[in-house]
């Protein structure tokens, strides 16, 4: 009799949570996330948030997700929202890792917790703890794939080579143009690797807001004015898509034909159309980073946190942004190319091959 009878409350609570009608204070114990992602233009991003909705609701939680098309003053006003509306978490990827410090000093006089979510905020104390990829790693294996691909390890060269980075206000744009450029300096050092351009550094090499077009116009430019009378053989690429913008600018003057093969094109985030490109021999690689384990790994964050438990971190040096080093959990991005594409992205339940084939 007393397990029916708490079955029955347990079925009563839930009743009058799923309804949000006269929600008794009880059933009240797990409060509203607030996720604030940067834009709906690229298919990570949605996966991140569909996935961290489906987890927050599993353990109980509501969810405010929010999409902020790229637009800084945008995103400011979600979060502010946010913290209008009372809700004591926020997981945030930023836009622009800079611009939030004021609505997060409003937030932490409120109590709210606040996790970085991929990307770091920067310039800010109140940020509880962060949740990525090993961003300098997704760069070394960019140029680790480049490297072989070329045969460097072997002694073949010297080829031409042209870098591309991603947004200058994304804290990972330079931990994955650093880590490729562990692999390639000593190439550009010794001779094997020529930048065609000579443009080496973030400031010359960025791409503002990750944008496809910009790296596109780019291509374009670097192709007319230094690729005149000799071919370009790699272009290091961190993000499929710029991958995308570049190889259309390529395509516009030749390349990809059997004359003229494509050079190596690098990529991140195993977009869909991306994989295709890859299976059409167009794009060479790109960098699986598995939006379930990151949403995971958030939520048990958040969990934890608000449990009064510490959360679990591997990672308590790296990520400095500014006014203290925030505590990390690290994932593991993996290389995906035409030989393991099917096994890491289909067997691993991200794609079904009908979206790929
Ligand atoms: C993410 C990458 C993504 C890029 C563009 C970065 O902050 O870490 O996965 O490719 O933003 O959206």
């Amino acid at each position: 009799r007393i397990s029916i009878t708490s079955k029955f409350a347990g079925l009563a609570v839930g009743l009058l949570v799923a309804t949000g009608a006269g929600v008794p204070a009880m059933a009240q114990t797990k409060p509203t996330v607030g996720i604030s992602m940067p834009t709906k233009s690229s298919a990570r991003w949605i996966d991140d948030g569909n996935n961290m909705v489906k987890y927050f609701q599993e353990k109980g939680y509501k969810t405010d997700l929010q999409y902020a098309e790229d637009d800084i003053p945008n995103q400011l006003a979600q979060i502010e929202n946010m913290v209008t509306k009372n809700e004591k978490v926020l997981v945030i990827a930023a836009i622009d890792g800079t611009t939030l410090t004021d609505v997060l000093q409003k937030a932490a006089e409120q109590g709210v917790k606040v996790i970085a979510y991929d990307r770091l905020i920067r310039g800010s104390a109140n940020v509880d703890y962060y949740a990525t990829f090993d961003n300098f790693q997704v760069g070394v294996l960019q140029a680790s794939y480049i490297e072989k691909a070329l045969g460097l390890k072997e002694g073949k060269g010297p080829f031409n080579i042209e870098l591309f980075g991603g947004s200058p206000d994304d804290n990972n744009a330079y931990f994955f143009y650093n880590g490729a450029m562990s692999v390639l300096q000593p190439y550009i050092d010794s001779g094997k690797l020529k930048v065609g351009s000579g443009q080496v550094g973030m400031d010359k090499v960025s791409t503002l807001r990750w944008d496809g077009a910009v790296a596109q116009a780019r291509m374009d430019n670097l192709l007319s004015a230094y690729y005149g009378n000799k071919r370009v053989d790699a272009v290091l690429s961190p993000y499929d898509g710029l991958s995308i913008g570049i190889i259309s600018s390529l395509k516009g003057v030749g390349y990809g034909s059997a004359s003229q093969p494509m050079p190596v094109v690098t990529g991140q985030d195993a977009e869909v159309q991306s994989v295709k490109s890859i299976l059409a021999g167009e794009q060479r690689s790109t960098v699986f980073k598995d939006t379930r384990e990151l949403a995971k790994v958030t939520v048990g964050m958040v969990d934890d946190l608000l449990a009064g438990r510490t959360p679990q971190v591997n990672d308590t040096k790296t990520y400095d942004n500014g006014k203290k080093v925030v505590p990390s959990y690290l994932l593991k991005p993996v290389l995906v190319d035409s030989s393991n594409w099917k096994q890491v992205l289909v067997d691993g339940g991200y794609y079904k091959e009908s979206q790929i084939k």
